[in-house]
C-alpha cells in the first residue's frame, strides 16, 4: 500500500467528474466490502469486525445508496464481494441485497466473473443457492488449513469437515469456479503434512488456489504473542522452502501460478484481481473500500458505524483522495504488475497509465537488475514488457526498494 492521499470532504466528490469518467466508459471492476465476522482470526488486518449487535440492514442500505451515487448503471465486468465474511450474512438478505444491488448496477447481465468470498461455517446448501441464483458465479472460499490444532490456533470458527461440506454446497448449487484460500508456513507445520495437504485440496478439484504465507501484520494478536515470546516464527529459509514446495506441487496437479500467491487451471485465472494487478480503475463500495481511477486513489471511511452515519447524513463516504503523481502512479504499477509471473507490465501500458517512459525513467535500475539476472525485458503481443526472472521473483521486495521514488512512502 503506497501512502500519499489527502482527504476529501464533501458528498459531490463522490459523483466527481474523474469518476464519471468510467461511467461514462462503461464496464471496468466492482468491489462490495461486507466486513462483518463471527470473530477475529488471529492473523488478521483487515477492516473487518467481530459482530456483536451492529445493525446489518443499515450497512446493506448505506452500500446502495453509495451505490446509487457512484455505480448507477455502471455494468461492470467483474464484481467481486468481500469482507470480512459475506457469508455471515443470511441467504434472504444477501439475495434481496444482490438483486437490489443489480437493479442499480446491471452487474447480473454484463459481468463475465461475480465472485463472493465465504466461510465454511456460513456456506450452507441455502446460501449457496440464494447467491448463485442471485447473479454470483464465482465463490472463493477460506478454508485456510487441512488442520484442525491449526485451525483452532488461528482462531477459526469452522473445522476441516465443515470446509469440505461447504465446498460440496457450492458445487451442488451450481458453482463451477471455485478458489480456495490456504495459509501455510505455520510454526511446527511441516513440509510433508503441507504436500499432503495440497494434494487432498488437489483431488477436490477447485478452479483456482490462493496460497498466502503466513504473515505478522502490525496489531493483529498473532504478533503480539510472537512478540511476546508465545508463538515462535518460522526462519525465512523454510518459509521459502514451504513457497517452493507449494509451486512445485501446485503446478505439477495443473494449477499455474501467475501471481505471487495466485494459482488457476487453464483460463480460470481470477480476472477481477487482473484488473488490480494491471492497475486498471475500479470502484470500491462500502467501509474501508478503495477506488482507483487515474489518477485518483480514493479510500472510504474504514468504521463500518462512521461509514453508514456519513451516508445518512448525505457526507462523502470517502476518508481520504489523492490525484497521484505520476511517479507514483508508474511505481505503483510497477509494483503491481511485476507480481505478475511470466507476463510482468509493458512499457507501453506503464507510459498510458502514467505519461512517463518507464524504460528511461529507471535506465540506471533495469541495467543494474538485468546484469544481476533479476529482470528481462520481453518482446510479446506488440509490446515490450519487463518481467521479474524467477531470481527477481524471489527478490520483489529488493527491486521495488530501488524504484520508490522520493514522494512515496511504503506503509508498514
Ligand atoms: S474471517 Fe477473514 S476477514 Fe474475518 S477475521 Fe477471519 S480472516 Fe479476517
Amino acid at each position: 500500500m503506497v501512502k500519499n492521499r489527502k482527504a476529501s470532504t464533501s458528498l459531490e466528490a463522490a459523483s466527481s467528474p474523474e469518476q464519471e469518467h468510467l461511467l461514462g466508459e462503461g464496464g471496468g471492476a466492482l468491489y462490495v466490502h461486507l466486513p462483518y465476522c463471527v470473530k477475529k482470526c488471529r492473523y488478521c488486518d483487515f477492516n473487518s469486525y467481530a459482530y456483536t449487535d451492529q445493525n446489518i440492514d443499515a450497512y446493506l442500505s448505506s452500500v446502495l445508496r453509495e451505490a446509487e451515487l457512484r455505480a448507477p448503471g455502471l455494468r461492470p465486468q467483474t464484481l467481486f464481494v468481500g469482507g470480512g465474511t459475506p457469508s455471515f450474512i443470511d441467504a434472504d438478505r444477501l439475495k434481496s441485497f444482490f438483486d437490489n444491488l443489480n437493479d442499480i448496477t446491471g452487474f447480473a447481465d454484463s459481468v463475465i466473473e461475480a465472485t463472493m468470498e465465504a466461510n465454511p461455517e456460513s456456506f450452507d446448501d441455502e446460501t449457496a443457492q440464494a447467491v448463485f441464483g442471485a447473479g454470483i458465479n464465482r465463490l472463493s472460499l477460506g478454508f485456510q488449513s487441512l488442520r484442525n490444532d491449526v485451525l483452532l490456533a488461528y482462531d477459526r470458527v469452522h473445522d476441516v469437515d465443515r470446509s469440505f461440506k461447504a465446498f460440496e454446497s457450492a458445487r451442488n448449487a451450481g458453482f463451477d469456479n471455485i478458489n480456495i484460500d490456504l495459509i501455510y508456513s505455520f510454526p511446527g507445520q511441516d513440509l510433508n503434512d503441507w504436500l499432503s495437504d495440497l494434494e487432498s485440496i488437489h483431488e477436490l478439484s477447485p478452479e483456482h488456489l490462493s496460497c498466502y504465507e503466513l504473515s505478522y501484520e502490525p496489531g493483529t494478536s498473532l504478533t503480539k504473542l510472537r512478540d511476546a515470546g508465545r508463538h515462535q516464527q518460522n526462519s525465512n529459509d523454510f518459509a521459502k522452502q514451504m513457497f517452493d514446495l507449494t509451486r512445485a506441487a501446485n503446478s505439477s496437479a495443473g494449477y499455474l501460478p501467475y501471481e505471487v500467491s495466485a494459482f488457476s487451471k487453464q483460463g480460470r485465472q481470477c480476472q477481477h484481481n487482473l484488473t488490480y494487478w494491471n492497475s486498471l480503475p475500479y470502484i470500491g463500495l462500502g467501509a474501508g473500500a478503495a477506488s482507483w481511477q487515474t489518477p485518483y486513489r480514493v479510500m472510504n471511511i474504514a468504521s463500518p458505524e462512521a461509514y453508514v452515519g456519513a451516508l445518512a447524513a448525505s457526507e462523502s463516504p470517502h476518508q481520504e483522495k489523492t490525484a497521484c503523481s505520476p511517479t507514483t502512479i508508474l511505481f505503483d504499477a510497477l509494483m503491481m504488475g511485476l507480481r505478475l509471473e511470466n507476463k510482468g507490465v509493458s512499457f507501453e501500458h506503464l507510459f498510458n497509465l502514467s505519461g512517463l517512459d518507464a524504460r528511461q525513467h529507471y535506465a540506471t535500475q533495469w541495467s543494474k537488475f538485468i546484469d544481476q539476472s533479476m529482470v528481462v525485458f520481453v518482446e510479446e503481443n506488440e509490446g515490450t514488457y519487463v518481467r521479474a526472472t524467477a531470481l527477481g521473483y524471489l527478490h520483489l521486495d529488493t527491486i521495488l526498494g530501488e524504484l520508490l521514488p522520493d514522494d512515496v512512502v511504503l506503509t508498514v
